[in-house]
């Protein structure tokens, strides 16, 4: 986003307008801080804002300020469809491309014909916006939301709800301030949003301290079945949708547990698969740890992306065939592995 870009934005959001805030499916911390936060920071400044997510989010942000005036285009189709329809801009915030928002809701945004606003920090977007700030280096959606509030010249319009919700994605992207995306801005940032109101402790206890007993018991399984392949320094795990029925699987249930794998020493890829029966995939998430890229792993063999060291992918072949692929596809990583980190 050039100077002229920003000022044509801040042109467009000198007057009242209505506004829809969308992100991926499957949403987590950051794509709903981000989508709430900048709804937050909207409505200062006097505009209608409007979140549409594709489907639910996850009971371990249900406490996020705002979270009850979401839109959830699978369940709240008329008056999703209605907002979209209605919309002068639509910022597309932790996503890059129409796909990653699931089949329905990818054709209203094909269809949409007014303004969009790309906010994004995954690699290779795609040229679906008008406008579009993608820094594949900034670690969160959020931290990026932050930097544009800055260049709209509207730091002081940062109240407690919005930077509790940036505090929120920030914290969920970074695996709490860990992940080499950190930065010395990311903290700087972060101790802004401390002096605005975001209460630090109360996030982190509402989001890790919120598990359920069968959750626990989940990640018990979870650990029981983790593979490792010291020759790749990889390590894996999987659950199969019975394994999750037993544990009464809820949204949200199985996230981070991709990073146990690489909590090992001299794990340096790590992935989980985990069985949908009712959509009929198998949803993988790769972690890697140092120059590894699972993002083209995962574009190349598993239809996903994401970050470099950070990635999805699915699969529509048995939970066991998945693993198999899997394991022979590592065989043609196995030198690139092996220099991936130095520990
Ligand atoms: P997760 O493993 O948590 O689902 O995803 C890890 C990261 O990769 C997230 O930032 C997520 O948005 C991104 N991601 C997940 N699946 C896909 C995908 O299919 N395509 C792309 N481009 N990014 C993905
Ligand atoms: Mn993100």
């Amino acid at each position: 986003m050039n100077e002229n870009e920003i000022k044509e934005i801040k042109e467009l959001l000198s007057t009242p307008k209505n506004i829809v805030l969308v992100a991926h499916k499957n949403p987590d911390g950051d794509a709903i801080g981000s989508t709430l936060g900048m709804q937050h920071y909207l409505k200062q400044k006097g505009h209608k804002a409007t979140t549409v997510l594709p489907n639910d989010v996850p009971e371990f942000l249900h406490w996020l300020p705002g979270v009850e005036t979401v839109y959830k285009y699978d369940k709240q189709n008329k008056q999703s469809k209605r907002s979209l329809d209605e919309a002068d801009i639509v910022f597309v915030l932790d996503f890059n491309a129409f796909h990653r928002v699931g089949d329905d809701m990818q054709k209203a945004l094909e269809e949409y014909k007014g303004t969009y606003i790309m906010i994004d920090h995954h690699q290779q977007p795609d040229p679906i916006s008008k406008y579009i700030y993608s820094d594949t280096s900034i670690c969160s959606t959020c931290q990026m939301v932050y930097h544009f509030i800055d260049k709209m010249g509207d730091l002081n319009f940062i109240n407690p709800e919005v930077a509790t919700c940036l505090y929120t994605g920030i914290m969920t992207d970074t695996g709490s301030f860990r992940f080499p995306s950190t930065t010395s801005t990311t903290h700087k940032i972060i101790g802004e949003l401390i002096d605005k109101g975001a209460d630090n402790a109360k996030i982190h206890d509402n989001v890790f301290n919120a598990s359920s007993y069968s959750r626990l018991q989940l990640m018990g399984a979870a650990l029981t079945n983790l593979i490792v392949l010291p020759e790749y320094h990889t390590a894996y795990i999987t659950l199969s949708q019975e394994e999750l029925d037993k544990y009464n699987y809820q949204k949200g249930d199985t996230e981070g547990l991709v990073n146990y794998g690489l909590s090992m020493k001299g794990i340096y890829l790590a992935a989980i698969f985990i069985e949908d029966v009712e959509q009929g995939i198998i949803k993988i998430s790769f972690r890697s740890k140092g120059s590894f890229s699972v993002n083209q792993f995962s574009r190349n063999h598993f239809n996903g992306g994401g970050h470099d060291n950070a990635a999805g992918g699915r699969s529509l072949i048995s939970l066991e065939a998945t693993v198999e692929e899997f394991l022979n596809q590592l065989k043609g990583y196995k030198n690139e592995l092996a220099v991936s980190y130095e520990n």
